[in-house]
């Protein structure tokens, strides 16, 4: 089976190998430099500067998401919510349960809040913190970072991003464009599996991390991972929790591979596969769920055809594809979503397997278009 939905998803066999191995101490020289390496390649990947914090937890998105809005946001503060769909939902419900008040600027399903409603809504409440999820893997919709971060900043307010599905594959210049906490899981184009969550975090949010009155659940606290991240990037001992030590020794292989050919090439790699891969919808007569102006290149959200349904799914799985369904609240029966991301951009066998499967499904069903791709460079 190949596993091509939005995440988990395929990872090399040098990382596959690097995690496969019987579980070393998280206080072995092994499992300190791999740390130590990680830290460092971080903030190569997320183009972040060296005053800005990488920290690496046990632990999945969620808990990433959860940690940046529990060390930004007291009970007395205001949040600020781009919301592009289910996982905007997401961090916007934290935030209300962390006491905050919380305005959302919305769009329709497939589309993006302007700048203008993201503007007027800061100006109405004056933010402290402005929320938004570089792509949303609900819908495939994607934000531009760069013009939220100047937007937070005139209004004195700090930029969280959710890159769960975008991180190392999606354009994020962390230093450039002045964004405060950029956090991502493993799972995704990160090219690990399941198990760590991770973020970059501006001096400014640490800053403000120290100022807060609410107290921060204990496992969560940027204070309490601090020392830990300090200690591993000198190469020193530490223990708060048990470190995910098997992945840990994979993650600076994982991070090595994106920077092999420069983190920009990576970017432009994701960009080319998505445009070949959105090519392929198009012969296949199949519409996207976004307009392609925002949509991501880590994946792709398609409608399904007339007469055909979530058995596409199934259908594509019996091709030997995995693919996932819908997940938008309300819509999730009229499209499904495809994941194009990390080691599978680099395998033209995954794109070509994933177009055929999807192809020949499709004509299994009755949606007979008969499309080719030979001249398509996957
Ligand atoms: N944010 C986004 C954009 C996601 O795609 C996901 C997972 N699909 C999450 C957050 C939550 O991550 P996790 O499932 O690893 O907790």
């Amino acid at each position: 089976m190949l596993l091509m939905i939005p995440g988990p998803i395929e990872v090399s066999p040098a990382v596959c190998e690097s995690f496969c191995r019987p579980p070393p101490s998280h206080l072995s020289v092994d499992v300190i430099d791999a740390h130590a390496r990680s830290l460092e390649l971080m903030r190569a990947v997320w183009r972040a500067d060296d005053s800005s914090q990488p920290f690496v937890v046990p632990g999945s998105g969620t808990i990433a998401m959860e940690m940046a809005v529990a060390n930004l946001l007291d009970a007395t503060d205001v949040a600020l919510v781009v919301n592009t769909g289910y996982f905007s939902d997401r961090i916007a419900e934290m935030a209300r349960r962390r006491g905050a008040s919380v305005e959302e600027v919305t769009a329709e399903p497939g589309e993006v809040p302007t700048l203008d409603a993201i503007e007027s809504a800061a100006k109405r409440q004056s933010p402290d913190v402005v929320f938004a999820t570089h792509v949303d893997t609900s819908t495939g919709v994607k934000v531009e970072p760069r013009a939220i971060c100047e937007l937070a900043a005139r209004h004195g307010a700090l930029s969280v991003f959710d890159g769960v599905c975008a991180t190392a594959a999606e354009r994020f210049d962390m230093d450039d464009w002045g964004a405060d906490v950029y956090l991502t899981a493993s799972q995704k184009a990160i090219g690990l599996p399941v198990g760590l969550g991770m973020m970059v975090v501006s001096e400014a949010a640490l800053l403000r991390r120290k100022d807060l009155r609410t107290p921060v659940p204990m496992a969560l606290d940027w204070e309490q991972w601090l020392p830990i991240m300090q200690a591993y990037e000198d190469r020193r001992p530490s223990y708060f929790s048990t470190p995910a030590s098997n992945l840990l020794c994979a993650l600076p292989i994982a991070l090595q591979e994106i920077l092999a050919d420069g983190v920009e090439a990576r970017w432009a790699l994701h960009e080319r596969k998505a445009a070949v891969m959105r090519e392929v919808w198009r012969r296949l007569g199949l519409e996207l769920l976004c307009d392609p102006s925002h949509a991501a290149n880590t994946l792709s959200a398609v409608r399904y055809p007339d007469g055909v349904g979530p058995e596409l799914v199934a259908a594509i799985r019996d091709r030997g594809v995995v693919v996932a369904g819908g997940l938008y609240p309300g819509l999730q029966g009229s499209y499904f979503r495809v994941g194009h991301m990390g080691y599978s951009v680099t395998r033209p066998d995954h794109l070509r397997r994933t177009a055929e499967a999807a192809r020949d499904a499709l004509v299994s069903l009755g949606h007979d278009r008969d499309a080719t791709f030979d001249d398509l460079e996957f």
